[in-house]
């Protein structure tokens, strides 16, 4: 990346594959400069996004030119989202289905790292099946919550620059991470050097190419000012290849959301919401929605990375 003074720097590289030959792709439809709230899980900028260059080698899709690790670290510190708990059920319900898939995939439970942790909803759920809890996360909100709540404590910072042990962890997630960090390849080979011998990364990420984002085209709800990357099968799989892993498995994501959480994601729904107890009544209604549209995505430290 190049030097920028202003928050931003021009790409010169893939920063999937690492190849040189990008293009610019599509003008962006986000002019603002981004605020914590933009940047927040629940956010629902739905459609906006910055000017985007297409990597010819592999077709990843990426911010360019793209904010700072700087100036992106700093937003995701203030980050307050109360929302996200509204939501704790239904986030568990979908950090069960990765648990599961990683308890079939190490030879033994241990330390699990969680890579941008937000509360600590899956760490909690992975405690209590047995692995030993650790996860960073940027917000002090969120860290807060999570000693709160659920008696956990997690280092604060961002994940690209923590101090961390290497060949420790038996798993790492990084579920929602990837598209949000300035320096993808940074972040993989960080998990790659964390992980013992054997030991797996679950990563979730929005699928470009999904039937879904096709279907919505330019108002695909992951079409928002804090995805900074689209990643395709090819693209993820430079970047996992890169970085040192092997894919073992790959799965299509489902997210589990109340009826009131979809709702309020419409703004026509804003009124409808202002009735107390049907908004709580709609808060007991799970639908799990099977858009299918991001990679759940299994990869295994080669013995060499
Ligand atoms: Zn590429």
């Amino acid at each position: 990346m190049g030097e920028s003074e202003r928050g931003f720097l021009k790409q010169w590289a893939c920063p999937a594959c690492g190849s040189g030959r990008i293009r610019p792709h599509r003008e962006g439809t986000y002019a603002g400069r981004l605020t914590r709230d933009d940047v927040k899980i629940t956010d629902s900028h739905y459609g906006q996004t910055w000017d985007l260059s297409l990597c010819l080698e592999c077709g990843h899709l990426f911010a360019d030119p793209c904010p700072t690790p700087d100036y992106i670290f700093s937003l995701y510190g203030q980050v307050e989202d109360p929302l996200y708990e509204d939501e704790a059920a239904g986030r568990a319900r979908n950090f069960l289905g990765i648990l599961k898939q990683l308890e079939s995939l190490v030879p033994e439970k241990g330390p699990l790292f969680d890579v941008g942790a937000a509360t600590g909803i899956l760490l909690d759920l992975a405690r209590s099946r047995g692995w030993q809890p650790d996860g960073i996360e940027p917000s002090a909100w969120a860290v807060g919550v999570a000693a709160a709540k659920y008696g956990l404590s997690l280092r604060q910072g961002p994940f690209e620059s923590a101090s961390l042990p290497s060949d420790y962890y038996a798993a790492v997630t990084m579920v929602d991470i990837i598209e949000h960090t300035p320096i993808p390849y940074e972040a993989i080979k960080k998990a790659s050097r964390m992980l013992r011998p054997g030991g797996v990364l679950a990563l979730v990420t929005p699928d470009i190419h999904s039937a879904s984002a096709r279907i919505a085209g330019r108002r695909w709800w992951h079409l928002r000012p804090a995805h900074l990357a689209f990643f395709s099968r090819a693209s993820l799989a430079a970047l996992l290849g890169r970085a040192g892993f092997t894919v073992v498995r790959e799965r299509r994501y489902s997210w589990t959301f109340s009826l009131h959480y979809l709702l309020s994601r419409k703004r026509a729904s804003g009124l409808l919401l202002k009735n107390r107890r049907l908004a709580s009544f709609l808060k007991t209604i799970r639908l799990k929605l099977a858009l299918g549209d991001s990679f759940e995505v299994y990869a295994v430290k080669d013995k060499r990375a």
